[in-house]
């Protein structure tokens, strides 16, 4: 039976459930190595050292753009005006809370 498969075909069976292993689990074993390395580097977490969080809001531009998420608004009106972000102040970030907790 097993000596009817050759090694370049246990190999290729192999790499394939690797391939497929790795494929299913790669954003899962990623977010764990990171966080576990910045845990074992000792840097934060949340925001790996950088101290910051960027904004959700605008995505850490700081910039509300205008016009494009409302469809009944008048074309007239529908330039492509950015506003300062409420959410964040227009900073585009915060402060890490873990890292702000952490310092004396
Ligand atoms: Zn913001
Ligand atoms: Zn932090």
């Amino acid at each position: 039976m097993f000596e009817q498969i050759t090694a370049s075909e246990v190999a290729g069976y192999a790499v394939g459930a690797l391939l497929l292993s790795a494929t299913i689990s790669a954003p899962k074993i990623d977010s764990f190595i990171s966080s576990s390395q910045r845990s074992s580097l000792g840097m934060c977490k949340r925001c790996g050292d950088v101290n910051r969080i960027a904004c959700r809001k605008c995505k850490g531009s700081g910039l509300i753009r205008q016009g494009g998420p409302f469809p009944l608004t008048p074309i007239v009106s529908q330039k492509s005006t950015s506003l300062s972000c409420t959410y964040c102040a227009g900073r585009g970030c915060f402060s890490c809370p873990q890292c702000s907790s952490n310092q004396p």
